[in-house]
């Protein structure tokens, strides 16, 4: 019997090596749900390729195309957030939430209730309604299976029954792609360098999060949420090579780490197949090529957004959400060169900064809470790049 499965996000870089594997795999999986925000020609491609049911568009305008490119075939077009949201509620046996950004806190909300396995790349629904998304799937007996490289390491070496015998789990970072520039290269870093990552081959947002070292932030209280784990239990470490994907030090002496190639078709294939293992599509780490695992303490004065993330961890409340949705806009914006690298983190400390006293019990309140960061963040963002066009 081939089990059911939908990808969120099937377009982008984690939802293509999710699309490479169901593809390897055609024999087990029966794919019903493909979506995408705007990419028609691929999502199209993808939901011809492995027969989807669905393929849902996210941009409302671009329905006509979509049913354009599906003509002839057995996929049914859908579009509009509704439609996406109405599709996160249909159940399947294993779902990858791939969307970037709070976009899809909504579409992960929905999924959780079915019951199955839900399969999370999308980190920021995570650093920001956590709590809520956990609760939820004890609620529906969802089992939740992280994604992120790091996550999925922990993941793999977390004994769960042992859990009072962990001392902490250690996050590696790579250190992005301006782990060895001066504060002052990095302060005219241009979007093509930050999006330039040694490693990783990955999407906008997350490449920018990666050089701001944000993205091992974000990670920080990911990994609160998913393991239950406090901030002072959650070490980073600088590994530049990306083999150890994170580890887990017990009380006996003992750390276990997860390694492998810096490839997500790793994760996605462990966390598609599990329990059991699944051949990857993707690279496999040759041990006898490494001649160099080295480590490294993280420089929180260069890099503010490992500390600012730290202390919105600590500061729990509504300090997540306010962390989270100002860096996506400062990221969109340092994107189209609005602002200076650096000014990324300048619109985090003004966020957190402001008096915000939304609550965030619900849903609702996380996405209102989110909506009303965005907006005065996008008026500081105003503000401060007129004065960058002046000194320009
Ligand atoms: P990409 O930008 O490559 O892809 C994002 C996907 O989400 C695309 O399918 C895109 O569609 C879709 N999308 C974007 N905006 C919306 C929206 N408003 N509504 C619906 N769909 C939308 O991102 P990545 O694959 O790099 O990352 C996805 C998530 O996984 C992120 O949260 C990231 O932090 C996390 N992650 C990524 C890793 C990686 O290696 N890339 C590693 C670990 C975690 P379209 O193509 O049409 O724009």
């Amino acid at each position: 019997m081939k089990k059911t499965v939908s990808v969120f996000g099937s377009t982008g870089s984690v939802g293509r090596s999710t699309v490479a594997l169901l593809t390897h795999h055609k024999e087990r999986y029966k794919v019903e749900i493909l979506t995408a925000n705007q990419n028609v020609d691929l999502l199209a491609a993808h939901s011809i390729a492995l027969k989807a049911k669905y393929a849902v568009i996210a941009d409302e305008t671009k329905l006509d195309s979509l049913r354009d490119a599906l003509s002839g075939h057995e996929t049914e077009a859908m579009a509009g957030r509704q439609a996406l949201l109405d599709m996160a509620s249909h159940s399947v046996d294993w779902v990858m939430m791939a969307i970037v950004g709070l976009a899809g806190l909504e579409p992960l909300f929905q999924a959780i209730p079915n019951g199955n396995v839900v399969a999370i790349a999308n980190k920021e629904p995570l650093v920001s309604a956590g709590a809520l998304l956990m609760s939820r799937a004890q609620r529906y007996g969802t089992t939740i299976l992280p994604v992120d490289s790091e996550h999925n390491a922990i993941f793999q070496v977390f004994e769960k029954e042992n859990k009072n015998a962990i001392e902490k789990i250690i996050l590696t970072a790579s250190g992005g792609p301006f782990r060895t520039w001066s504060a002052e290269q990095i302060a005219c870093a241009t979007p093509k360098q930050a999006v330039a990552h040694p490693n990783w081959s990955m999407g906008a947002k997350i490449s920018v999060d990666s050089a701001s070292m944000m993205n091992k932030g974000l990670e920080v209280i990911e990994a609160h949420h998913l393991f239950g784990m406090s901030a002072d239990q959650i070490d980073v470490i600088i590994h530049p090579q990306s083999i150890i994907h994170s580890m887990v030090q017990y009380c006996d002496g003992s750390v276990l780490a997860q390694m492998g190639a810096p490839d997500m078709s790793t994760p996605i294939a462990n966390a598609l197949g599990y329990p059991d293992r699944l051949e990857t599509c993707g690279q496999k780490l040759d041990i006898q090529t490494l001649s160099n695992l080295s480590f490294e303490r993280p420089d929180f004065e260069k890099f503010p957004a490992l500390r600012l993330s730290y202390d919105a961890l600590r500061a729990q409340g509504n300090a997540p959400v306010i962390l989270n949705a100002a860096n996506e806009v400062a990221v969109e914006s340092f994107l189209m060169s609005q602002i200076p690298f650096p000014a990324m983190m300048e619109c985090v400390e003004e966020a957190l900064s402001k008096n915000y006293t939304h609550c965030t019990s619900t849903l609702e309140d996380i996405v209102d809470l989110d909506q009303s960061v965005r907006t005065d963040t996008e008026v500081f963002i105003q503000k401060i790049s007129s004065h960058f066009k002046k000194a320009g």
